[in-house]
């Protein structure tokens, strides 16, 4: 029988990543699924941040080039670390700012618009962060966002089609801002396909990869994407606020950056202290100020684990434990009124699983009773997360037959169906 403990224990055994979940600092009793919104500590994440506070004990000012890791050029070194995720080169990647604060810049830097093509063209179901970032751009350029950006509509509430995006792709469009993968349904979005369509209608077009770095591999080169941007505080497990990353494809680079700072410089002019800057001939030229060395360290831990277990092998795990998810909610949860809103196919489901449920909040809710942490997403949604590096096949069993107790039960009942303040 598909549903016996003793297959998910065997998974278990079978898996190539097992070793990789002593690494991290799991809560006794906790099956913890929400590693796609904040991922949990490593020990080695945790060595690099004390490595990177003795060089600031021991080197002070010095740490800038001294030490196992000069600061100086610490965003650098996690940009190549980075790159592989990406399918980039070295200087193609930077680990700077954050999210938002990377679209604020890649946007000042790609839409130039003119006269005949001044609109931004987005989505609807986008996290809200990139909307108000998009907006505040056409804003600063004088332009009303209820005119020019361009949002595509969802049939279902959930997911894009291809298609849809591409109709969307018309004349008076400078440029494409899109989500990799979608943060509620875990919809990917074929980013080789409308990057190709795009540039047949010459449109710049970038990606928001916070829900795909660190759980699909990625090859941004090859498929000609202009710019991509994403936070590292989720799969990447950097914590919370780690510094964030972008992508500037090669064509690009020598570009302005549209907001400057004296860390876009080349690196051996920066100290000359001219008013003239000369930007980096690499992505650093997209950095602005002093990066936050402390937020960045956990990352030289981080990255290598993800050197070391293979964005291949991480996705084909994760491939195993939502498809071994989704066997077992359909199974077991049949009478209780859930949709599995992601998407089925290996070549769309991106890391999580989305469960609706009108009752969702409360169940939520009751799951963290329970000792599971879900993700609760208004109104209806409970995203499931099973992480490669640290969740196991079992975890996923226990939850599914969690779940179907507190249905049986009815345990979530006695919570109010309400969202908490982060949720
Ligand atoms: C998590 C997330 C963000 C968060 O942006 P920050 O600047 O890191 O706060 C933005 N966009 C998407 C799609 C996200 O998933």
């Amino acid at each position: 029988m598909k549903t016996e403990k003793s297959i998910a224990i065997q998974y278990d055994q079978e898996d190539p990543l097992q070793s990789f979940r002593k690494e991290f600092y799991i809560s006794d009793n906790t099956i913890y699924f929400d590693g796609n919104s904040l991922g949990l500590l490593s020990k080695r994440a945790e060595q690099a941040v004390e490595s990177i506070m003795e060089a600031w004990k021991r080197h002070a000012i010095d740490g800038w080039t001294e030490g196992t890791h000069p600061w100086f050029y610490l965003s650098e070194q996690l940009g190549d670390l980075s790159a592989p995720l990406v399918g980039a080169s070295t200087d193609e990647v930077i680990v700077t700012g954050s999210t938002t604060t990377n679209l604020h810049q890649l946007v000042a830097t790609f839409f130039k618009p003119d006269e005949k093509r001044n609109k931004i063209l987005a989505d609807e179901l986008n996290f809200p962060s990139d909307i108000y970032a998009l907006k505040s751009q056409l804003k600063l350029k004088g332009l009303d966002p209820d005119d020019h950006l361009v949002q595509i509509k969802s049939k279902d509430g959930n997911t894009l089609q291809t298609q849809d995006i591409i109709d969307g792709m018309q004349d008076d469009i400078a440029l494409i801002v899109l989500p990799s993968i979608l943060y509620r349904s875990g919809q990917i979005v074929d980013m080789e396909t409308l990057t190709k369509e795009a540039h047949k209608r010459g449109i710049i077009i970038g990606f928001d990869l916070c829900h795909s770095i660190g759980s699909i591999p990625h090859q941004l080169t090859e498929w000609d994407v202009d710019f991509a941007f994403w936070c590292t505080y989720k799969h990447l497990n950097g914590g919370p606020g780690s510094v964030g990353a972008l992508y500037v494809n090669k064509k690009h680079l020598g570009k302005e950056p549209g907001l400057a700072g004296w860390f876009s410089s080349a690196k051996d002019k920066q100290f000359d202290m001219e008013h003239t800057l000369t930007p980096a001939e690499d992505a650093g030229a997209f950095q602005i100020g002093t990066p936050h060395v402390l937020s960045a360290a956990p990352l030289l831990g981080s990255l290598e684990i993800f050197k070391e277990a293979g964005m291949d092998q991480i996705r084909e795990k994760s491939l195993k434990l939502t498809n071994y998810f989704m066997e077992l909610i359909e199974i077991e949860l049949t009478d209780y009124a859930f949709t599995i809103a992601n998407p089925r196919d290996d070549q769309t489901r991106g890391g999580h699983i989305f469960l609706e449920h009108p009752e969702a909040a409360r169940i939520c809710k009751a799951l963290k009773e329970n000792g599971i942490v879900p993700d609760f997403r208004n109104p209806n949604g409970i995203r499931l997360a099973p992480v490669a590096l640290y969740n196991t096949f079992e975890e996923v069993w226990e939850t599914v037959k969690t779940l179907k107790e507190i249905m049986q039960e009815e345990s979530y009942k006695k919570f109010e169906n309400k969202r908490g303040v982060i949720a």
